[in-house]
């Protein structure tokens, strides 16, 4: 075992030039979600490489869900390196979308550069990088011409970013992820190289309407404004909600610290005229909102929901005229692998005979496909680790270090070399 985890860690080194083109490549595919852009080729560009290094490959097109278009076809990919037996396959997942490169960046957001030791560009930590290491790890065991028993499975699915409907969710639906042919599953999202991730918190997403009444903006006192009416309840989440929940803690190591308190965001908000179009004076009869509330596990579903219906309630029956709809968006049970689950032991062993310390367990504040594994699959073992600071996500000048990639490839190749064997 020692000396075949040398080989394979051996074949990673020679394999680092390689993984730093392809995550360079793969950031180069501007696979920006909304709404889906360059899909298909980003798929067989994964296709083609997995192809070229041994894999069976497959793709599988969401072609019966309504974001699947002939503009924005939903395309996953799934390769397989045969083992030699038919034992469950181990299964690295990585998303290839992301999210639009928005504003403030000092590097272009779709070039792909390498500069002071990091590779530049949205998506680079999440997660081509982590797909580069998922795919580089498969490499290195091939490589190194290890005995494997299970077949390692790599995939790259579309929309984690909106939800993951049509990616890992489909193809668990499908059951091309299912408890009977996976025996684990290895999300590579960027938690950071010394960090195990097994699970998440929960997500409620409601959208709040409040209706008044149109009069002319010149004598408001005469209509109801629905943003006013808006304006208090956000005034009861600001005096109410959020001091109760900042006293909220979870036992659980939820990173960063600040996440270890539940949490609620407004995504957006909209009511009265557009902006940006020609202005009479009405007051606004509608105003919307979109609310984010991340719970914990110890809160429980129901709960939550409750707590915001009884806070639109009190405000309503403290503001005069105050009618509104409210309506269930999205909801994500909090996911949590098992502690005994012996995927947790192959990562702290593999983290620590390459960095040489100690593994940080973690939760993720935000959800990630590991929801559907555990819901929809039914695969109860399943983590997350992969290159990349969390922090960087979603931010201008995105990037991943070059040295977090070469660790989380050799944490990686080390744990499948353990699972496979
Ligand atoms: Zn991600």
């Amino acid at each position: 075992m020692t000396d075949d985890a040398d080989r394979v860690l051996t074949a990673v080194d020679a394999l680092a030039d390689e993984a730093v083109a392809f995550t360079q490549d793969l950031i180069r595919i501007p696979t920006v979600n909304p709404p889906g852009e360059h899909y298909a080729d980003c798929a067989r560009f994964i296709g083609d490489t997995l192809a070229g290094f041994g894999h069976d490959v497959e793709y599988h097109a969401a072609d019966d869900r309504p974001e699947h278009t002939a503009a924005h076809p939903r395309v996953n990919v799934v390769g397989t390196l045969r083992g030699r037996d038919s034992r469950p396959a181990i299964h690295l997942n990585g998303h290839f979308d992301v999210v639009p490169a928005g504003e403030g960046w000092s590097v272009e957001p779709f070039a792909g550069i390498v500069r002071d030791g990091c590779i530049w560009g949205r998506g680079a930590a999440d997660m081509k990088a982590g797909l580069a290491a998922a795919v580089f790890a498969a490499e290195a065991i091939r490589r190194a011409d290890v005995a494997r028993g299970a077949p390692i499975e790599i995939s790259g699915t579309v929309d984690e970013e909106s939800g993951g409907l049509a990616g890992v969710a489909w193809l668990a639906e499908r059951k091309r992820i299912a408890a009977d042919r996976t025996g684990a599953v290895i999300i590579p999202e960027p938690l950071g190289v010394d960090r195990i991730c097994v699970g998440h918190r929960g997500v409620y997403w409601f959208e709040l309407e409040t209706r008044g009444r149109i009069a002319h903006g010149s004598m408001p006192f005469q209509g109801v404004s629905a943003i006013d009416q808006m304006t208090a309840f956000l005034a009861h989440v600001d005096a109410e909600l959020r001091p109760r929940l900042a006293a909220r803690t979870t036992a659980l190591p939820v990173i960063p610290a600040e996440a270890r308190h539940p949490t609620i965001n407004v995504n957006g908000i909209s009511g009265g005229q557009p902006v940006d179009g020609i202005q009479t004076p009405c007051v606004a009869d509608r105003c919307r909102a979109v609310f984010d509330r991340r719970f914990l596990l110890e809160e429980g579903f129901e709960a939550v929901r409750e707590e915001a219906r009884a806070l639109i309630r009190d405000v309503a029956s403290r503001t005069p005229g105050f009618e509104y709809d409210v309506t269930d968006l999205l909801v994500v049970h909090p996911t949590r692998t098992p502690d005994d689950s012996p995927l947790i032991a192959t990562f702290q062993r593999a983290l620590q005979r390459v960095l040489g310390r100690d593994a940080a367990i973690v939760l993720s504040p935000g959800t990630y496909d590991h929801k559907h594994v555990a819901r929809i699959a039914g695969v109860p073992h399943c983590v997350a680790y992969g290159p990349g600071a969390l922090e960087l996500a979603h931010q201008p000048d995105e990037r991943c270090s070059i040295d977090d990639l070469m660790n989380a490839t050799r944490v990686l190749a080390l744990a499948l070399l353990e699972l496979t064997v």
